[in-house]
């Protein structure tokens, strides 16, 4: 019978990315303090840290859009998934590690995922103490995770969208959620059947997260870290995904970190913090900050603009205007090799990004609707009519 032959199950072409033996950024592996998931910045604005706008706000910053209502209902819908009972005797599993790992990626690939990676759990990527999202009253909550591996999974929020949206209109946030979205449904898939496998296997994906993001995606090669706050960008996605992640004692094949240029072309290109709309981004150099390098944020900053936003829903600016942020044509496939291999060739790209018009919204191709949330009442936002 004629049937389709996948001739390879990853949609981008992470076997040709350059490998190191450690994140191109400093991580003093000792000194690393786990942290509360309390003192992130949405925490704060939901319990009113940053003042009683933020936190009236931060009930409906996502929810005022239908569709980012919508999403974000399917995300939370799913947190009782994350984490069940483990099948008493294991499966018959192939005996090599890479065989193995192999189809374990091969899986979320299969269930629609964007860049898989695996790596080992560090312990510094738990966190000290979590609190339920929704629950905020019940206080904070000790967290004993003693899984080994981590898969982390990106999904992409959607290039057209993006390329259409300034980043902090009425789409933003249905950007976020429907990565948020995506991203939860394969990993809470991909614990599931890890644990019929008969191995412990929990999914962590927003908002309920016991585990942080950033390091696990540093340590499984899926980016590197850049002057967006705590955010990793991806050689192939740019910021341009949310990921979930799975937690298991599976024995798997850690990934390496990778290394395509991005720490030179962050410290030259400064382009999400010259147009981030509130200033919350740093235009000079990295900061050792609770033992890792990064380039500094102000968080209240960024979670205020988020929250706060009264001219669409959410922000994502930083994440719209990163010349990283490409789709994936012959074109920027081909920039983007150029990119990662060759200085001379990111600062051209950095200067023709801007020339270019890369990153300015183009609304021929907007299709969503402008609606808002007031009081239980759809209407078309002040913003909208304009
Ligand atoms: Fe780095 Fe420029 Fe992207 Fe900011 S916009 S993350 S500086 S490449």
């Amino acid at each position: 019978m004629k049937g389709y032959t996948r001739i390879d199950p990853e949609p981008f072409p992470s076997h040709t990315l350059t490998r190191v033996e450690r994140p191109t950024t400093t991580i003093h592996d000792d000194k690393v303090q786990r942290v509360r998931e309390k003192d992130a910045g949405f925490i704060k604005a939901a319990t009113g840290d940053y003042g009683p706008v933020l936190e009236r706000e931060f009930k409906r910053f996502i929810r005022k859009h239908p569709l980012g209502g919508a999403l974000s209902s399917i995300r939370t819908a799913m947190m009782p998934l994350q984490d069940g009972a483990v099948a008493p005797n294991k499966a018959p599993l192939p005996g090599d590690l890479e065989t193995l790992t192999r189809h374990i990626k091969e899986t979320a690939y299969f269930l629609r995922a964007d860049q898989v990676g695996v790596c080992r759990l560090p312990p510094y990527a738990v966190y000290s103490d979590t609190v339920e999202m929704f629950n905020l009253d019940a206080g904070e909550k000790p967290v004993e995770l003693p899984h080994k591996y981590a898969i982390a999974i990106l999904v992409d929020q959607d290039w057209r969208t993006a390329d259409a949206s300034s980043g902090h209109d009425w789409i933003s946030g249905s950007m976020s959620m429907l990565a948020y979205a995506n991203s939860g449904f394969i990993a809470n898939i991909l614990a599931d059947y890890i644990r019929r496998l008969g191995y412990p296997a929990q999914a962590h994906h927003a908002p309920s997260y016991r585990v942080v993001v950033p390091p696990i995606l540093l340590w499984a090669g899926l980016g590197e870290m850049s002057r967006i706050g705590d955010c990793v960008v991806n050689p192939f996605l740019g910021p341009r995904f949310k990921a979930a992640v799975v937690t298991t004692d599976l024995p798997l094949l850690p990934d390496k970190p990778i290394d395509f240029g991005l720490q030179d072309f962050c410290s030259k290109c400064k382009k999400c913090a010259r147009e981030c709309p509130s200033g919350a981004l740093s235009d000079g150099g990295k900061e050792m900050h609770n033992g890792y390098e990064k380039w500094p944020t102000d968080v209240k900053k960024c979670t205020s603009m988020r929250v706060g936003n009264q001219k669409g829903s959410c922000c994502g600016t930083c994440i719209t205007v990163c010349p990283w942020n490409k789709p994936y044509t012959p074109l920027h496939r081909a920039v983007g090799w150029a990119m990662r291999h060759s200085g001379l060739a990111r600062s051209l790209a950095i200067r023709g990004d801007d020339l270019m018009g890369y990153g300015r919204p183009d609304s021929r191709k907007k299709w969503w609707l402008d609606l808002e949330d007031v009081d239980g009442e759809l209407q078309v936002p002040v913003a909208g009519k304009e």
